[in-house]
């Protein structure tokens, strides 16, 4: 089955990985920093804070967002529910806010529409890989009291007027899943413009500890002293996974450029398609595509779904909003809430996109689209 998504691992990156395991570090070594300093690079240089997945930088950033009991946290439906659980961990209501159907990001006016004084962050997601405007979002978000977080899980690499994701938003997360746009196995980041955000995320990463003389507290009790101001846990990337990391980002434009060949491949063969919606796109967008998420006729979507695998095309559906999960349920949130992001989830088929994707498979993939969607 062609996957919808897959890992590209290059000989350069396994000699990375090959080379610290020969080394004195595997936790926390120089290769930590060294990624870190990459990763600020790709986002305009904010400082980033590497940690062990997507979902452990939602949790680092709403805590170093100051989010807790008592806060409302604005969100997209149409995400994996990480974006929403780790603010709910973190002591959050979540109150979701519809998105904009035509790009299936969260729409700003229906953000703001939610907002009340007990909102601390509004979070969005670069759906696909399409950024939202980061700047607006953050915009509005400061007038509301409130920090603007960007999850970024989907759209490292991308860019907007100009400007690189994880430059704009308070707090931008990313995840380094197989599938995702690069890999670490399992990793991810925080990156802040705000060096007081950054700091609050590492240390919430890091167990809490403060080891920074100036920092301490009580008198120093010796070369062994550290003291916990905040309860922390422990999210550090080892060093193994960061040499992946930094093989893997110097190839990240190389991932983009392919990603976008196939998107325009797919673009042109559906675009005008009566059966078919394509993904939207906005002006000065630069996007690293990580999903392609083609719409069809909502009544046909399962059958389309499940022809196409039973073709050996892994399509994947992104995603069952948020608040359809039991968990949401169980908290008295009821469907129909996010109308718009019910009807894009409605009609939604991820067609497989990674960089590895041959010409030849790419037509294979095209071919059965409309074959099944023709029939
Ligand atoms: C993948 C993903 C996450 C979680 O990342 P993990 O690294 O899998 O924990 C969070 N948000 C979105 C939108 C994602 O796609």
């Amino acid at each position: 089955m062609l996957p919808y998504g897959r890992q590209s691992i290059s000989e350069a990156d396994i000699r990375a990985v090959a080379e610290v395991l020969r080394g004195d570090w595997l936790t926390t070594g120089p290769k930590v920093e060294e990624f870190e300093r990459a990763l600020s690079l790709v986002a305009g240089g904010s400082e980033a804070v590497a940690v062990t997945s997507g979902t452990a930088a939602l949790h680092v950033a709403y805590v170093a967002a100051g989010v807790q009991g008592g806060d409302e946290v604005v969100t997209t439906p149409l995400t994996f529910v990480a974006t929403a659980a780790a603010a709910a961990i973190a002591g959050a209501r979540i109150v979701f806010a519809d998105i904009d159907p035509a790009t299936g990001n969260l729409d700003l006016g229906s953000a703001e529409a939610a907002m009340t004084s007990r909102t601390r962050v509004v979070a969005a997601v670069d759906y696909a890989g399409l950024p939202v405007d980061a700047g607006a979002f953050a915009a509005m978000a400061h007038r509301h009291g409130a920090l603007f977080l960007e999850d970024a899980a989907h759209s490292i690499g991308s860019v907007l007027g100009g400007v690189p994701v994880g430059a704009a938003a308070d707090l931008t997360t990313f995840s380094f899943f197989p599938t995702k746009n690069m890999t670490t196995a399992e990793g991810g980041a925080v990156v802040s413009p705000d060096a007081g955000l950054a700091a609050r995320a590492r240390r919430f990463k890091g167990q809490g500890l403060v080891r920074d003389r100036g920092a301490l507290r009580f008198p120093d009790e010796g070369p062994w002293h550290q003291e916990v101001h905040e309860f922390g846990l422990n999210y550090r990337l080892p060093d193994v996974l960061c040499a992946l990391g930094i093989s893997q980002l110097a190839r990240l434009g190389e991932f983009r450029r392919r990603r976008q060949q196939v998107h325009d491949a797919y673009n042109r063969a559906f675009a005008g398609n009566p059966e078919l919606t394509v993904p939207g796109t906005v002006e000065g967008a630069v996007p690293a595509w990580h999903l392609y998420p083609l719409r069809v006729e909502a009544a046909r979507r399962r059958a389309v779904f499940e022809e196409l695998r039973r073709r050996g095309i892994g399509v994947q559906v992104n995603y069952i909003p948020a608040y359809w999960h039991p968990v949401f349920e169980d908290l008295g949130y009821r469907r129909g809430m996010c109308p718009a992001a019910e009807e894009y989830y409605s009609r939604e088929i991820s067609l497989p996109l990674f960089p590895g994707l041959t010409d030849g498979q790419v037509e294979m993939v095209i071919e059965n689209v409309l074959e099944v969607v023709g029939s």
